[in-house]
């Protein structure tokens, strides 16, 4: 009933001009492949450069492709040079923010009060927060991975409304799979998107955690996708390297 999410969080790359030709080229291997929107939502994230010229491709040409933004400002406006607000991102027709994510996590000072700003920012400006979480490769040998995971979704559902909850949607990305190739098992990424369900249960209730989608990230290419999503609690899909190449996340989407 969880309608599946791929969505390809592009990083630092793609100018306008380069986040343009890929949509075109996208849309029209799509279209060949007589691809249906309604069984499987596409989204992408591109710089915050690009985003207008993703929207007025997918405007003019009135495309079912959703789109958003990597990160966004804890605040609404005002002297914060260099920041993005909720409400500008929404005024391009941002359906999601990508909040959270370990390279945020690293390179920028977000920690968990910020997150949850994040994500309180992007659900009052009326969009969706794709919440990223996951162990490093030294909680995985230590074997605390779900824990740490679920941890982390925990410190910031326990700040949320129960409907603000339902609006989540959490990406499981064990850091040690980002970029690496080394994807992890279905096993554990169902293992790690059960435990994360289960939490949202505990902390809310069943129909909360039914609505969440879960998706899996880390070296996500269509040579591992198919066995990914047939795992019960792996919703779709949050893409780095495979989603700039426009065949291959059309593949992924055509086997989501
Ligand atoms: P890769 O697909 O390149 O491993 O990146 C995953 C990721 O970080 C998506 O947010």
């Amino acid at each position: 009933s969880r309608v599946p999410l791929v969505a390809g969080n592009w990083k630092m790359n793609f100018n306008h001009l380069e986040a343009t030709y890929f949509v075109q080229k996208l849309v029209w291997l799509l279209r060949d492949a007589h691809f249906d929107y309604r069984r499987c939502e596409i989204a992408l994230m591109p710089s915050f450069t690009s985003i207008r010229s993703v929207q007025v491709l997918v405007e003019a040409d009135d495309l079912k492709i959703r789109y958003g933004a990597q990160s966004v400002s804890v605040t609404t406006q005002g002297a914060f040079t260099g920041d993005v607000s909720a409400d500008m991102l929404a005024a391009l027709g941002c359906t999601y923010v990508i909040v959270g994510h370990s390279e945020r996590r690293k390179y920028h000072p977000e920690d968990d009060a910020n997150i949850v700003d994040q994500v309180r920012a992007v659900l009052a400006a009326g969009m969706r927060p794709i919440l990223c979480v996951g162990e490093s490769y030294e909680e995985r040998r230590q074997g605390i991975e779900l824990d740490f995971a679920v941890g982390q979704v925990h410190d910031v559902t326990r700040d949320l409304s129960r409907d603000q909850a339902a609006k989540l949607i959490i990406a499981y990305e064990p850091v040690w799979a980002i970029g690496t190739g080394m994807v992890a098992t279905p096993d554990s990424a169902q293992d790690a998107a059960r435990a994360i369900r289960e939490d949202l249960a505990t902390t809310f209730d069943e129909t909360v955690a039914d609505a969440v989608r879960i998706l899996y990230g880390g070296s996500v290419t269509s040579k591992n996708a198919v066995e990914l999503i047939g795992e019960p609690d792996v919703d779709g899909f949050l893409i780095g390297g495979a989603a700039l190449d426009a065949d291959e996340l059309a593949t992924i989407a055509r086997l989501t």
